[in-house]
């Protein structure tokens, strides 16, 4: 089959690949007019701490509401938006959005809690970046100190040294920096050792069969106690049961995120959940 494709390159003239090229291509220009259209949302999920159970900080989420379709997910869309470079100009927006957020919070009267925010290569490597981030907070007012970027492991390894010399910007201005979907990318522990990262997050597909599967317990094991002993945070990810929960405890995970505390939530909601939490997270304030 495939050296017939080869031979006379009919993949071309198939009318289902027609199809879903078009597709893509209308997909593509509805995420070019969604900013401007006011249909992009960001949630939030919580990161709550492993023994008292305060939230401490919360995952910026990207939702993408679009009018004929309905909700379109993030695992759609952002490798749509990373090709075509959209990324760039949304992922502002989502940063922007996220520091007047946690002002808002923090002007009606709530505890302080870090922000979280995915980051794509296609941003953090682009010229502007540090500049946008200094701005944003800037413009904001939210303390650079409550915010902390996710990089993937993909991420640094695509270019390290200005990677190395971009987060040592932003590290200067007090961002802070983990390590999103850990275990499941190429980077190299002696290249993340020179580089300034506060924490792991363990991702999900390590999780999801705890405490079942004897190797995802070795590997969630193995990643914890590197992290302490490393000086690193470490939270894990698509948290779902009450078991995986005991499990992370026990192994001295510090963060937990996920189903089983809470899905990702509108600002509203996390207002509300924050109001009621007694004011612990302060403590982890300069933590
Ligand atoms: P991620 O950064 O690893 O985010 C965690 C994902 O796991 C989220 O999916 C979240 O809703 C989901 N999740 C949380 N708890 C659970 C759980 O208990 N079980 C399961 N099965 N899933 C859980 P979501 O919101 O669909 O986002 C998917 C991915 O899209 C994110 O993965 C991130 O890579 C990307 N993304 C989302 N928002 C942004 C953004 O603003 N910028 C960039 N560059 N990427 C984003
Ligand atoms: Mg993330
Ligand atoms: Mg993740
Ligand atoms: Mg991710």
């Amino acid at each position: 089959r495939a050296k017939e494709v080869g031979r006379n390159n009919s993949q071309w003239y198939r009318p289902e690949m027609n199809a879903r090229l078009r597709d893509r291509l209308r997909r593509q220009k509805q995420l070019g007019e969604a900013l401007a259209r006011d249909q992009f949302r960001v949630v939030y999920q919580p990161q709550v701490d492993a023994r008292t159970r305060n939230i401490l900080g919360v995952e910026a989420l990207l939702r993408w509401d679009h009018p004929a379709d309905g909700p379109i997910s993030p695992m759609t869309f952002i490798p749509l938006a990373e090709e075509t470079g959209l990324i760039v100009p949304i992922g502002e927006w989502v940063l922007r959005s996220a520091c007047r957020q946690g002002v808002r919070w923090r002007r009606a009267g709530l505890p302080p809690v870090r922000i979280s925010v995915n980051v794509s290569a296609r941003q953090f490597l682009h010229d502007g970046w540090a500049q946008t981030v200094a701005s944003a907070l800037e413009d904001s007012g939210f303390d650079a100190r409550h915010l902390e970027l996710e990089l993937t492991e993909s991420l640094i390894m695509q270019d390290l040294d200005r990677c190395v010399q971009t987060m040592k910007r932003l590290q200067d201005m007090g961002v802070r920096f983990s390590i999103d979907d850990f275990g499941t990318g190429y980077s190299s522990l002696s290249a993340l050792k020179h580089l300034p990262i506060a924490r792991l997050k363990i991702d999900k597909s390590f999780i999801r069969e705890l405490p079942q599967r004897e190797d995802d317990r070795a590997i969630v094991m193995a990643v914890i106690s590197m992290s302490r002993r490393l000086n690193l945070n470490v939270i894990a990810e698509g948290v779902e049961t009450q078991a995986q929960v005991d499990f992370l405890c026990e192994n001295g995970c510090d963060e937990i995120q996920g189903y089983y505390f809470s899905r990702p939530l509108t600002p509203a909601e996390i207002g509300a959940m924050l109001a009621v939490q007694p004011t612990v997270a302060s403590a982890r304030e300069d933590a």
